[in-house]
């Protein structure tokens, strides 16, 4: 780990991470929203990536949705990088009060991560848009219960991904609960986004505490307000075996 961001950890108790799409490009997981996201999505389905994860484009192009949906947005096989494990370890010692991500993976919590605020939402939660039942990644990504790449309720009703499209708001008890982390929080470390997706993005101005770490590959617009801005791969910058033989 990065010895400036241990020195700041070492001082903090009540940290709060949050993280964008390059926590879980490590983990293989690419981001939708970057060059290449954005030319192959445009090349293969004919739309880029914030038209097809609309919900009006979801409503009115299902089967697309879907197809776009589960062969870019799931990866069953993603485990957790060096950033979501060493978080775990510091909400398991104690010094973590929670994470708030943008990103609709289960790499938290797989990594041990129990205060997760997801932002927009999972993956592995979807719902029956008729009768509300809940059924988890492996059920609507089982051909057998989906028509045409659609899945379906045993009610016969269309399932839905509980992620938070284009075009619709976020959940309020998420946002309540990662708004009162932040504001509570003493150090604030920010890492693998650009700071550019809103609304998610205008939390950060709750926090009130000490310290504010940014750690991105790019500068971002609030690197004038960090402590400390760290320009690297978030997995090399928070590994956990440097912070526990440092
Ligand atoms: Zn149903």
């Amino acid at each position: 780990m990065d010895k400036r961001l241990k020195e700041l950890i070492d001082k903090s108790h009540r940290i709060v991470f949050f993280g964008g799409a390059g926590v879980s490009t490590e983990s293989g997981i690419p981001d939708f929203r970057s060059e290449k996201g954005l030319y192959n999505a445009q090349e293969k389905y004919g739309y880029n990536p914030e038209t097809m994860l609309s919900h009006s484009f979801y409503m009115r192009h299902n089967k697309l949705f879907y197809k776009y949906y589960k062969e870019n947005l799931i990866y069953p096989d993603a485990v957790p990088g060096n950033a979501h494990r060493t978080l775990a370890y510091l909400e398991e010692i104690g010094k973590l009060r929670a994470v708030v991500t943008q990103n609709i993976d289960n790499l938290h919590q797989m990594a041990g991560s129990k205060k997760v605020f997801q932002l927009h939402g999972s993956v592995d939660r979807n719902y029956c848009e008729s009768c509300g039942r809940f059924y988890d990644l492996d059920y609507i990504m089982n051909e057998e219960n989906c028509e045409d790449g659609v899945p379906k309720c045993s009610c016969g009703g269309r399932i839905k991904p509980d992620v938070v499209l284009y075009e619709e708001s976020l959940d309020e008890d998420v946002i309540s609960g990662a708004v009162k982390a932040i504001s509570e929080a003493d150090l604030l470390i920010i890492g693998g986004t650009s700071l550019a997706v809103y609304p998610a993005a205008g939390l950060i101005d709750y926090f009130r505490g000490d310290n504010l770490v940014l750690i991105n590959k790019t500068h971002t617009p609030r690197d004038s307000m960090a402590t400390l801005a760290i320009y690297d791969s978030i997995g090399k910058v928070m590994g956990l075996d440097e912070y526990t033989c440092y």
